[in-house]
């Protein structure tokens, strides 16, 4: 049960725009506009990575929410619809672990009806059973999380003594029903797994695959998050280019949060992010809605907008169009660029509760 505090918010009068005009310019107090919507379908997950998720805080006892609290598939769909009418463009699944929410390959479908990209992030464990499925049902791009090539160490990362062998395997399945290329993120804490970041590139190069790799950070209030835990990412640039020689790629779109580079010999495109040494906020324009209707403007933020109530209280959409745009307009979310020691240690929503 997350603790973040809720903001309800109060139902505005039926705008003055026409609803085939939606405000597709709602720009927030910084000049960005919202193009990503990341939508998490469930708290749970069935590995307990310790940068998100250790067992010490979500252990057997730990409250997840209840069935009747998250949101339907129905209401998943029509606030992205609401969200697209204002200018998304991508929208990524999240969780937890969206494979465990039951039927996801429906919502897949549902969602994959609108106009835009449509990606998923996993941690690959049921992949090999769901592949299949989720590209059949219109799922565009996915995303594998995988912290380790050695087995002991990925088993460490994950908690649950889950293999490296069983990821590749789900990686393999989703190539092999053309979700490829695949994305594979890579969380760097120094000390723990930053010995993986050669065997992983070894391993990926030359597959088509792009890995990537994300600074250690602050996310939520359970990790224990500690500055020199954490290796810029322009270590692991150098560590790989004294191997494997890159450069620097321009970015797909304005805002993409991965910097590129690919090997000067052909082997393919990796990318890293770097949200602790490189702070990306300024270009940041997306927002996250949560298991149960929560819109949160920030991953490190400790409050969100209630959606869901204005749902469930039958108001219309129009209404609900306008308290979104309300709510990006009021935007001022930085925090990268002020993060401190104090900020870190300050209570904020859980990364497995509202997806990275
Ligand atoms: S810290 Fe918040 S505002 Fe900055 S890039 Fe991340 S989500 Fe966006």
């Amino acid at each position: 049960m997350s603790s973040a505090r809720v903001i309800p918010i109060a139902v505005p009068a039926a705008p003055t725009f026409s609803p085939a005009a939606p405000d597709r310019e709602a720009v927030d107090k910084r000049g960005r506009r919202i193009r990503d919507l990341r939508i998490s379908v469930i708290d749970r997950c069935n590995f307990r990575c310790v940068y998100c998720m250790p067992k010490t805080v979500f252990g057997r006892e730990y409250p997840f929410l209840p069935r009747a609290d998250l949101l339907s598939f129905e209401e998943i769909t029509r606030i992205a619809r609401l969200f697209v009418d204002q200018g998304v463009e991508k929208i990524r699944i999240t969780g937890g672990e969206p494979l465990l929410r039951k039927h996801i390959e429906t919502l897949i479908e549902q969602l994959a009806r609108l106009p835009v990209e449509l990606t998923l992030t996993t941690n690959g464990s049921l992949l090999p059973q769901k592949a299949q499925a989720l590209k059949d049902a219109g799922l565009h791009r996915i995303t594998v999380s995988l912290d380790g090539f050695d087995d002991a160490v990925f088993r460490r990362m994950n908690d649950v003594d889950f293999p490296v062998a069983d990821v590749l395997a789900g990686i393999d399945a989703a190539a092999a029903v053309g979700l490829a290329p695949v994305k594979i993120n890579c969380v760097v804490k120094r000390g723990t797994n930053d010995d993986q970041i050669l065997p992983l590139a070894r391993h990926f190069r030359g597959s088509g695959h792009i890995l990537r790799f994300i600074e250690y950070m602050d996310v939520g209030s359970s990790n224990g998050w500690k500055m020199d835990e954490v290796l810029p990412s322009s270590d692991v640039i150098s560590r790989i280019h004294a191997e494997f020689p890159l450069e620097a790629i321009d970015p797909n779109y304005p805002g993409e949060v991965a910097e590129r580079w690919r090997y000067v010999d052909g082997g393919g495109e990796i990318g890293v992010i770097s949200s602790v040494t490189q702070a990306f906020c300024s270009s940041c324009t997306r927002t996250r809605l949560s298991t149960e209707g929560k819109l949160y403007t920030c991953l490190f933020a400790d409050q969100g907008h209630d959606l869901r109530a204005l749902l469930r209280q039958g108001v219309g959409d129009e209404q609900i169009a306008a308290a979104i745009a309300g709510i990006w307009r009021g935007r001022e979310d930085r925090y990268s660029e002020i993060r401190t020691a104090a900020t870190a240690a300050a209570r904020k929503i859980e990364m497995s509760y509202i997806g990275g």
